[in-house]
C-alpha cells in the first residue's frame, strides 16, 4: 500500500519510513506494531506490511534520506546499519512543495521554508497543485496522513468551515485568513477519496465541512493527534483511580522536549492546541475536572527524547489525600512511527470493509479522538478489537 505523508520530512515520518523498508527487508523486528497483535490476524490481506511512499514538505531537502540521517545525526534513535541498509529505498522519496498557511509564528524554527502561497498563489491554486500532486502518486490502495508541525488555533467560522458549500465557498473567494494548511490538504485527500488520517492536533479533517466531504465521497478517516507518551500512560493509569473510587484531586503533567517539535511548541500559539488536546483528556474519563497544569516547554538538548514528569495528588479513603508520581522517558519517534503504519493499515481496512466517515473505533490511537468520549485506554482497545474482528 502507500502512504501519502505531509511533513515528510520529519523525524515521524522518516523513522516509519526506515522502519517499513527495514521490517519489508526482514532486518527489523515488528515490535511496537499494534497491527501485528493476534487479534488483528488477517490484516495483511487488506493491508500488506509494505509501503511506499510520497508526501509534501516546506522544508526542500534532497529526499527522504538527506532528512532521516539529519534526524539520525542528533538523535541516533536506532542502529545506523538499518539506516544504511534503507538508503536507496529513502532516497526515492522526494516531496512536494507544500503549503504552510497559518501555520503561526512556531514553524520559522524549521529554519528555511519554502510554500505555494509564497509563490503567489491563490487558495484555488494551493488546493489544485496539492491534489495533483497526490493523484499523480496515488491509486486505489493509498492513505494520506498528516505529520506536520503542528498548527496555532484555527479562526473557525461556522460560515465557512460549518459546511461543505461555505468550505468551497472560502476557497474559491481566497479567504486565506479562514483557511490552515492541515485543512486544505485534508479537503485535497478526501475529495479524492482517500483515507485521511491526523496524527497532529491541527484541525485536519476535524471540521463540520469536511466530515461532510467524508461521507459524501464515502472515505474514512481519523484523528487527532497521535497518542504516544505521556497521555497515553495518563489515559492508562486514570482509569485505576476510577475503578477504586479514589478522586484524582490534581494532576500536573510537565513536558520537556527538543527537536523541531519542541522548537515549533515553544511557540505560544502553536503550542496553545497541543495543551488543549492533552488536558481535556481527564476531564473525559473521569466524569469530572481535577486542578490540572500541563506545561510543554523546549528543552535543546534532550533532542526527540521527550521527558514528561507527572505529579497526581488523590484521596482515598477517609478523605486521606495521598500522591503518585511518574516520569516518562521516551524517544518520541519510536513511539509515534509504528502508528503511522498500523493506521494506514487500520485506515485501508476500512475503505475496503465500506466504512465511512470517521472512524470512532480507531480512538485508541489519539489524544482527542473524534466524535467519542471513549478516553480510557483499555477501553479503546476493547472497541478497536472488536471492530476489527465484526468486520473481518
Ligand atoms: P518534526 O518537526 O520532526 O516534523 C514535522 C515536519 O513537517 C517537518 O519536516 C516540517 O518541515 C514539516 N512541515 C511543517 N509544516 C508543514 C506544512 N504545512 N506542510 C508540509 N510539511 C510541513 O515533528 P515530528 O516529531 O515528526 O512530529 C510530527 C507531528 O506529529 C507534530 O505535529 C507532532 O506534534 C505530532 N505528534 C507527534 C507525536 C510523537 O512524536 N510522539 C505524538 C503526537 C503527535
Amino acid at each position: 500500500m502507500k502512504i501519502w505523508v505531509i511533513g515528510a520530512y520529519g523525524i515521524v515520518s522518516t523513522t516509519a519510513m526506515v522502519g517499513a523498508k527495514a521490517i519489508a527487508k526482514e532486518i527489523a523486528p515488528r515490535t511496537g506494531l499494534v497491527s501485528e497483535l493476534p487479534p488483528f490476524r488477517g490484516i495483511d490481506k487488506y493491508a500488506p506490511l509494505e509501503f511506499e511512499f510520497g508526501g509534501h514538505e516546506v522544508r526542500m531537502l534532497k529526499n527522504a534520506f538527506e532528512a532521516a540521517e539529519e534526524h539520525w545525526e542528533l538523535n541516533r534513535h536506532f542502529e545506523r546499519d538499518l539506516l544504511d541498509a534503507v538508503k536507496e529505498d529513502l532516497e526515492k522519496i522526494v516531496a512536494n512543495k507544500g503549503t504552510a498557511l497559518n501555520c503561526g509564528t512556531g514553524i520559522q524554527g524549521l529554519g528555511k521554508i519554502e510554500t505555494l502561497e509564497d509563490d503567489g498563489l491563490t487558495l484555488k491554486e494551493i488546493v489544485n497543485r496539492i491534489t495533483e500532486d497526490i493523484k499523480r502518486f496515488a491509486d486505489d490502495e493509498t492513505v494520506v496522513i498528516n505529520l506536520a508541525s503542528t498548527e496555532p488555533l484555527p479562526n473557525l467560522s461556522e460560515e465557512y468551515h460549518g459546511t461543505l458549500e461555505g468550505f468551497e465557498r472560502m476557497i474559491d473567494e481566497n479567504k486565506k485568513e479562514y483557511a490552515s494548511a492541515s485543512m486544505l490538504y485534508a479537503y485535497a485527500a478526501l475529495k479524492l477519496g482517500l483515507p485521511y488520517a491526523n496524527f497532529t492536533p491541527s484541525p485536519g479533517s476535524a471540521i463540520p465541512a469536511l466530515k461532510e466531504l467524508a461521507e459524501k465521497m464515502g472515505v474514512p478517516h481519523a484523528g487527532n493527534d497521535g497518542k504516544t507518551g505521556e497521555t497515553l500512560v495518563k489515559t492508562t493509569l486514570a482509569p485505576m483511580f476510577a475503578y477504586r473510587n479514589m478522586e484524582v484531586v490534581g494532576w500536573m503533567s510537565y513536558n520537556i522536549l527538543g527537536d523541531y517539535d519542541g522548537k515549533v511548541l515553544s511557540a505560544r500559539d502553536n503550542k496553545e492546541s497541543k495543551v488543549l488536546s492533552k488536558d481535556k483528556v481527564l476531564e473525559k474519563m473521569l466524569g469530572y475536572s481535577p486542578y490540572s497544569i500541563t506545561e510543554i516547554q523546549y528543552f535543546p538538548s534532550l533532542v526527540d527524547n521527550k521527558t514528561a514528569f507527572d505529579f497526581i495528588h488523590f484521596k482515598g479513603f477517609l478523605g486521606r489525600l495521598m500522591k503518585f508520581y511518574f516520569i516518562w522517558d521516551a524517544i518520541d519517534a519510536i513511539v509515534a512511527a509504528p502508528l503511522i503504519l498500523d493506521i494506514a493499515r487500520f485506515l485501508l481496512f476500512a475503505k475496503k470493509k465500506g466504512v465511512k466517515g470517521v472512524v470512532k473505533e480507531m480512538a485508541f490511537f489519539f489524544k482527542s479522538p473524534m466524535d467519542t468520549n471513549v478516553i480510557n485506554t483499555h477501553e479503546q482497545f476493547e472497541v478497536l478489537k472488536k471492530w476489527y474482528s465484526k468486520l473481518s
